[in-house]
């Protein structure tokens, strides 16, 4: 096997652990396989090792990382991506899993016994295959390349910042740096979607519309559907005015207007955060896990605050995307209306 088909056998693996997390309806999030990747690469930049031993500071960093990032649910489960991405396809395998005490690894695979507490007493390592790691510490290019793409695929962009400054992954951003991962990117995804006409399909649907943000700009007359704000410099136009998605796009939200909020950035990166949500009825949802000083009532106090309406009455927020927004990111219990 060549470098480059090894490289892009690596990245088709990497691609592949979507598939194992969509649900009929569609869009259930999946972020633990995801963080665990993105943790490892994390590693293998700052250590030179992806290894991670799985004691107490791993499972708390890592449940710390999925209540941030991850769905909102009452107890996050760090160890089932150590189980999940050790598939038993090999040539789907991502991840391994080894135990100092010589114990049952084999029964913990195979699902029979999966709890932290189990892989913490046979203390568990786990570690990217030593060909992939060796291949992605010769390039570094490669690591960064799959950390977009993990990102891309998982996270709206508001996030990708957050979840590298906690994990302390390293992105190169400058244009020249963006440019040459997104060509080898690109060289890659060729490579893998020629084998799999289902992968060129996701990836034709990860990619964005243009126009979306225009168009709900001036569905909500270019200001905040929550708080009004409508900032500008000069003739250049708008200032920290976003157009969010409330289905991730990463998700199979659509680029449309009714999937879409125009949002301060505040108000964006609190939507995405899941500190803030929507009713059907169309009123915000402040969630009672975000608390801060004087400052934060501001937020706080948004509880219950009717969204502006739209232009046309088509561009108003559909229904499903609010709930698959309500279930998937918004971390209830909301505050009561004030
Ligand atoms: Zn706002």
């Amino acid at each position: 096997m060549s470098d480059f088909s090894q490289e892009a056998d690596w990245l088709r693996r990497v691609d592949g652990i979507r598939q194992h997390t969509r649900r009929a309806d569609g869009g259930q999030r999946a972020p633990n396989k995801p963080l665990l990747l993105l943790y490892a690469l994390a590693l293998l930049q700052n250590d030179h090792t992806s290894v991670i031993v799985y004691n107490d500071t791993y499972h708390k960093k890592m449940e710390n990382l999925l209540s941030a990032f991850g769905r909102p649910q009452d107890a996050q489960q760090p160890q089932l991506a150590f189980r999940y991405m050790t598939s038993n396809q090999e040539i789907n395998r991502l991840w391994q899993v080894d135990t100092n005490k010589g114990a049952d690894i084999e029964a913990f695979q195979s699902g029979t016994e999966y709890s932290g507490f189990k892989l913490k007493k046979l203390e568990a390592v786990g570690r990217l295959p030593a060909s992939d790691e060796a291949m992605l510490l010769e390039r570094p290019d490669l690591i960064r390349v799959t950390a977009r793409r993990l990102l891309d695929k998982n996270w709206p962009p508001s996030l990708h910042a957050d979840i590298c400054d906690r994990l302390g992954l390293t992105l190169d951003l400058s244009p020249q740096a963006i440019m040459e991962d997104m060509q080898l990117s690109a060289e890659l995804a060729a490579l893998t979607s020629c084998e799999d006409s289902s992968d060129d399909q996701q990836d034709s649907r990860q990619r964005r519309d243009p126009a979306f943000r225009k168009l709900v700009l001036r569905a909500y007359e270019y200001k905040c559907a929550i708080c009004k704000w409508d900032g500008r410099m000069g003739t250049g136009g708008t200032v920290a005015l976003e157009a969010a998605h409330l289905r991730w796009h990463s998700s199979g939200g659509p680029d449309e207007p009714s999937n879409g909020l125009a949002l301060c950035s505040i108000h964006h990166k609190l939507l995405d955060f899941g500190v803030l949500g929507l009713t059907v009825e169309r009123r915000v949802l402040v969630s009672q896990d975000f608390v801060g000083g004087e400052t934060t009532k501001r937020v706080t106090a948004l509880s219950g605050k009717p969204l502006e309406d739209t232009q046309l009455p088509e561009h108003t927020p559909d229904e499903d995307h609010i709930l698959w927004h309500e279930r998937e990111v918004f971390k209830g219990p909301a505050r009561p209306f004030v």
